[in-house]
């Protein structure tokens, strides 16, 4: 007999894509401008302390920098080792018992259904279309938590700010959390941070893996009324965060030389010229608020397109069947401009010897 004896876990795989080195990754949405210069800077200050002790508990100054930016009290900040450890939380303090169940609009993060397996939960897929027609099919079956993201990865897609309105309305006061998915948010979107404060039922979920460009020092935090916040951070456990990790988050976020913003803005000017330059070549691309864009994939095969192009020295991810009518899609993270040129110049040379 197994020493694992959770069902739910058998079908749950180690997450894996294909990450073997390329000249160029445009696959991950990481940021392709580098790393927040004042990051890096307290990490070259970095003493023996800032090793050898444990951080703050729950990551104090963390908290405080991430509430300026958001425009919200520090009591209502949970932070955690990226944002998918933010989740990860969220779903074990919100359910786990027998017959409960994630709601999640999809096609969505490739994490949010694995986690609810994770946290003992099954996840119930209802199709973006479907979802924004009526948010209450969101709510249908009484799931112990929705997950929305928003700006949506992989469409790039934001959910319009009444339909949120009306899928708490409906949530009302005996409903579940919903959980909103602000990882892009920066690059586009209204932010719902100060509105998830004073609101029971949201929590927005934050990352500094994308415009901040710390995705390897792992930081992410969420926004939520204080009692939210205590449920999750219960969830969570002391010391997620790591002391270096903590400080450079916090001086990314005081942003006080707007790296953030200029990056930002060149990624969205990119952004259009990336989505004018894929749709001259027929490749549909989805109007994107993030920092990526899904298109066609030009043969109808994703996984094949995406190993040609990746064969020429650029990677991007496929999606097969996320093209909003079921057909194969990639991936595109945006870029610095003569970056973005490569991933078309191996795409044109692809799509010319086919
Ligand atoms: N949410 C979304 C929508 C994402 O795309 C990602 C990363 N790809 C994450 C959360 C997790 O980000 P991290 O754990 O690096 O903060």
């Amino acid at each position: 007999m197994s020493p694992f004896p959770r069902e739910d876990y058998r079908e749950l795989k180690r997450y894996h894509f294909d990450r073997t080195p390329v000249a160029l990754d445009l696959s991950d949405n990481t940021n392709q401008w580098g790393t927040h210069p004042a990051a890096l800077e307290v990490l070259r200050r970095a003493d023996d302390d800032a090793l050898a002790r444990y951080p703050d508990l729950y990551a104090d100054n963390l908290r405080a920098a991430a509430a300026a930016r958001a425009g919200v009290a520090e009591e209502c900040i949970a932070t955690g080792c990226g944002s998918d450890d933010v989740l990860d939380c969220t779903y074990r303090a919100s359910g786990g018992g027998s017959g409960d169940f994630v709601s999640i609009a999809a096609p969505t993060f490739s994490m949010a259904t694995p986690l609810a397996r994770m946290n003992g939960m099954r996840a119930r897929l209802t199709p973006w279309a479907e979802a924004l027609d009526d948010p209450e099919r969101l709510l249908s079956g009484d799931p112990a938590l929705v997950y929305v993201c928003r700006p949506n990865n992989p469409t790039g897609h934001v959910a319009p700010r009444a339909w949120i309105d009306a899928l708490l309305d409906a949530a009302g006061e005996n409903g579940p959390l919903v959980l909103l998915d602000e990882a892009y948010v920066d690059f586009g979107g209204d932010p719902l941070a100060t509105h998830a404060a004073e609101h029971p039922r949201l929590l927005v979920s934050r990352t500094l893996s994308k415009a901040f460009g710390l995705a390897g020092l792992r930081v992410g935090y969420a926004v939520a009324a204080p009692p939210t916040v205590l449920e999750v951070e219960k969830a969570r456990g002391p010391y997620k965060v790591g002391r270096l990790s903590a400080q450079a988050g916090a001086a990314a976020l005081a942003d006080e030389e707007g790296w953030v913003s200029r990056t930002v803005a060149e990624c969205v000017a990119n952004r259009a010229r990336a989505e004018e330059t894929l749709a001259a070549r027929g490749l549909e691309p989805l109007p994107s608020s993030a920092n990526f864009i899904l298109f066609r994939a030009p043969s109808g095969d994703g996984p094949r397109d995406a190993l040609a192009i990746r064969a020429r020295g650029v990677a991007v991810r496929p999606f097969p069947g996320d093209m909003p009518d079921g057909g194969d899609a990639l991936r595109l993270t945006v870029a610095p401009w003569p970056l973005v040129e490569r991933f078309f110049e191996a795409l044109d040379a692809y799509t010319a010897e086919r």
